[in-house]
C-alpha cells in the first residue's frame, strides 16, 4: 500500500543521510522527489509544495551534519505531511449523529460509478449497526440497471431495510419517503444512494442538487476511488462546485500502489477524508486517521 509515495520519501532521506551533499545536490535530489511524487498521483501543486518546504527545512540543517540528522529529516518529513493532511481526522460522524436533536441523521453518498459508492454504503451501514446505530438504505439510484438490487442484496445480508421505487423515479422522492419512514420508526440514520453517472453530466448534477436542496442532509460524502489518480481531483473538483460535500470516503486503498491521492485530495479540496475504505468486507471500513497515512507514507507500522 502506497509504495510509490513512500520510496519517493524514502529515497530523498537515503540521499541525504548518506553522505554530505552540495547545496546543487539537494535541488536534484528535489527535482527527482518531486517527480516521483508526480508519478504517483500527488498534485503537481503538492509536490512542489513539499519540495520547496523541504528546501527551507533542510538547507541549513544538511550542512551541520550530524548523528541525528536522520532523526530531524524525519521529523521533517512527519510535520509537512500534518500540515498537508489538517483536515483529515476532524470529522467525527459518530458524535455528530450523536449529537443532532432528532432522528433521522441522513448521509447523501456523491460519486461517479465505479469508486465503490454502493460498497462504501453497506460498510458504514455495518460500521454504524457496530455502534449500535440502526439505519435505512435509501435507493435513489434509480438510473443504472442492478443498483436497486444490489444495494438490496447488501440490506439483506445486513439485517435493514430498504426504501426504493421503480428504475425512473424521482430520486428526491425515494430520498423523501425513506427520511419520512426513518423519522416514523425512529431509525437513526437513512444512507441515500445517489446515481453515479460521470461528474460531467448536466443532469445527474442537477438531480443531486435537487436532492440535497430538498432534503437538507446532515452529511454529503464524495466517495473517491484512491486509484483513479488524476481524475479523482477533477471529481472532487466538479461536485464542490456543482453540489457541495462535507468530506470522502477514499476506497481502494488496499490495492493503491501509488499513495497520491490519499496524500494530496485532503489540501487540494480543503475537505477531510473522513473514511478509508480497504478491501472487500464489511469491516473493511475505518476512521480515516491523519497519523495512519503520514505512517504509511513514511514507513511506519504495518500494512
Ligand atoms: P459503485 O458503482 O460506485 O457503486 O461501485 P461498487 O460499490 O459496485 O464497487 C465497484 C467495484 O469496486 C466492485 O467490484 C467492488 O467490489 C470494488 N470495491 C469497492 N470498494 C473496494 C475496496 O475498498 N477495495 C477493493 N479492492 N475493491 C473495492
Amino acid at each position: 500500500m502506497f509504495e510509490g509515495v513512500k520510496k519517493a520519501f524514502s529515497s530523498l532521506k537515503e540521499a541525504i543521510i548518506t553522505k554530505e551533499i552540495t547545496e546543487e545536490e539537494l535541488e536534484k535530489h528535489l527535482w527527482d522527489f518531486e517527480l516521483k511524487l508526480i508519478e504517483n498521483n500527488v498534485t503537481i501543486e503538492v509536490a512542489r509544495k513539499l519540495s520547496e518546504d523541504f528546501k527551507k527545512e533542510l538547507i541549513g540543517k544538511r550542512i551541520k551534519r550530524t548523528e541525528k540528522i536522520e532523526k530531524v529529516i524525519e521529523e521533517t518529513f512527519k510535520n509537512k505531511l500534518e500540515e498537508l493532511l489538517e483536515n483529515t481526522g476532524n470529522y467525527d460522524l459518530i458524535e455528530k449523529i450523536k449529537s443532532k436533536k432528532s432522528k433521522p441523521f441522513v448521509i447523501v453518498f456523491l460519486g461517479v460509478n465505479g469508486v465503490g459508492k454502493t460498497t462504501a454504503i453497506a460498510k458504514l451501514c455495518y460500521f454504524l449497526k457496530k455502534k449500535n446505530l440502526n439505519c435505512i438504505i435509501a435507493c435513489s439510484d434509480t438510473f443504472r440497471a442492478g443498483a436497486i438490487e444490489q444495494l438490496e442484496l447488501h440490506a439483506k445480508n445486513l439485517g435493514v431495510e430498504v426504501v426504493k421505487h421503480k428504475y425512473g423515479a424521482s430520486p428526491t422522492a425515494v430520498a423523501f419517503d425513506a427520511v419520512q419512514l426513518a423519522y416514523k420508526k425512529g431509525i437513526d440514520v437513512v444512507l441515500i444512494d445517489t446515481a453515479g453517472r460521470m461528474q460531467t453530466d448536466k443532469d445527474l448534477l442537477e438531480e443531486m442538487k435537487k436532492l440535497v436542496r430538498v432534503i437538507q442532509p446532515d452529511a454529503v460524502f464524495l466517495v473517491v476511488d484512491s486509484l483513479t489518480g488524476n481524475d479523482s481531483y477533477k471529481q472532487a473538483e466538479i461536485f464542490a462546485k456543482e453540489v457541495g460535500y462535507d468530506g470522502f470516503i477514499l476506497t481502494k486503498v488496499d490495492a493503491d500502489e501509488k499513495g497520491g491521492v490519499a496524500l494530496s485530495i485532503t489540501y487540494e479540496t480543503k475537505k477531510p477524508i473522513v473514511f478509508i475504505s480497504h478491501g472487500m468486507n464489511y469491516d473493511d471500513l475505518m476512521i480515516a486517521k491523519r497519523e495512519w497515512i503520514i505512517n504509511k507514507i513514511l514507513g511506519y507500522g504495518s500494512d
